[in-house]
C-alpha cells in the first residue's frame, strides 16, 4: 500500500515536471503533480506558458539563452535590432 502511495507521487511528480518544463513551469508542474497525479498533468498542460517567446520568430524559448534554437537569433540582439523594423 505504501509502495503505491509513494508511486504516486514519485510518477506524478515526475510527469509533472516534465509536462511544466514544456511550460516553463517545471517546479509548479512537479509539485501539483505530487499532489493531483494526473488530473494535475492536464492543468499543466492547458495552463499557460510562462517561457518568453523569441522576438525574431515569436517561438517560445528557454529564459537567459544566447540563441533561438527555432531560427537561431539571438533573443537579446534581436529586441534591439527589431527596433524600427515596424511596418
Ligand atoms: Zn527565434
Amino acid at each position: 500500500m505504501n509502495k503505491l502511495i509513494l508511486g504516486w507521487i514519485v510518477i506524478g511528480a515526475l510527469v509533472g515536471a516534465i509536462f511544466g518544463e514544456r511550460k516553463g513551469r517545471a517546479g509548479f508542474g512537479a509539485l501539483s503533480g505530487m499532489i493531483l497525479g494526473p488530473l494535475a498533468w492536464i492543468i499543466v498542460a492547458l495552463g499557460p506558458d510562462k517561457r518568453a517567446l523569441c522576438p525574431a520568430c515569436n517561438k517560445p524559448i528557454a529564459g537567459g539563452i544566447m540563441k533561438c534554437p527555432h531560427c537561431g537569433a539571438d533573443p537579446r540582439k534581436a529586441i534591439n535590432a527589431g527596433r524600427g523594423g515596424r511596418a
